[in-house]
């Protein structure tokens, strides 16, 4: 059986072999390591190995391995999981990015309810580019109406855009999708200057994620194993 410290080696020079394949510089892909389900003893493996940022998708789940880590001021913490509002105001006081913003309300809430004490919660617009199935995300047309309303709420800080395409085996056919979020973000990036952040790529696509564009890749299985939702 493969260690968590063994996993995350291979998964970083994964990556790196995709980076360099594209032409892209190492500094410019992080590796978000997917921890929802997962017990404090398996992320305290993954911090020994130098990992510092992690995602979550449960809102009680997170706040709760947060507080467990309070003392290790390095972790960045993201929320990637879908957001009702009756939830916002635990991801502003607690996480430092929310991937998951595709209404105004919602990134309203978060900016009201983001501490004073910390800096503006960092988000991504949630893109549905491909997945007919799913209710979460915006289309593309709807892109430059909500981050021109998300752009001027002080609480929180929109850095670009994150996607969950319908899951695709075939290489040239994830390339086709995540090129389109590609041509989005740049177009973003030209009218905002902190735009910086492309989430985008899970273990089964981060090859052709890198390719197109992504700067932070959220990979769960090939790191901590597969998951166990049966208290879930
Ligand atoms: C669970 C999850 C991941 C990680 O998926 P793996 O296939 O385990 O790498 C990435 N992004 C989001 C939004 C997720 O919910």
């Amino acid at each position: 059986m493969n260690t968590i410290k063994q996993n995350l080696v291979n998964v970083r020079s994964h990556i790196d072999a995709a980076i360099q394949k594209c032409g892209r510089s190492p500094k410019e892909v992080t590796l978000l390591a997917v921890s929802k389900t997962k017990p404090t003893s398996a992320i305290e493996e993954a911090i020994a190995c130098g990992q510092t940022e992690f995602g979550e998708n449960y809102v009680q789940e997170g706040v709760d391995k947060i507080n467990y880590f309070a003392n290790n001021s390095t972790l960045i913490w993201h929320f990637i999981g879908p957001l009702q509002s009756n939830k916002t105001r635990l991801v502003a006081e607690h996480f430092h990015w929310c991937h998951t913003i595709d209404r105004l309300k919602i990134a309203q809430r978060l900016s009201d309810q983001r501490p004073s004490s910390l800096p503006p919660l960092n988000v991504l617009i949630q893109i549905n580019i491909s997945d007919e199935n799913s209710k979460s995300g915006i289309t593309l047309t709807e892109l430059d109406g909500l981050a021109a309303q998300i752009s001027i709420l002080p609480g929180i800080k929109l850095r670009g855009l994150m996607a969950i395409p319908a899951p695709e085996s075939d290489y040239n056919k994830q390339v086709a999708v995540l090129e389109q979020m590609n041509i989005a973000f740049k177009q973003l990036q030209m009218q905002y200057p902190n735009i910086d952040t492309l989430s985008m790529g899970m273990t089964d696509d981060m090859e052709a994620a890198i390719a197109c564009g992504s700067t932070l890749v959220r990979i769960g299985t090939a790191i901590f194993g597969a998951r166990d939702y049966a208290n879930k």
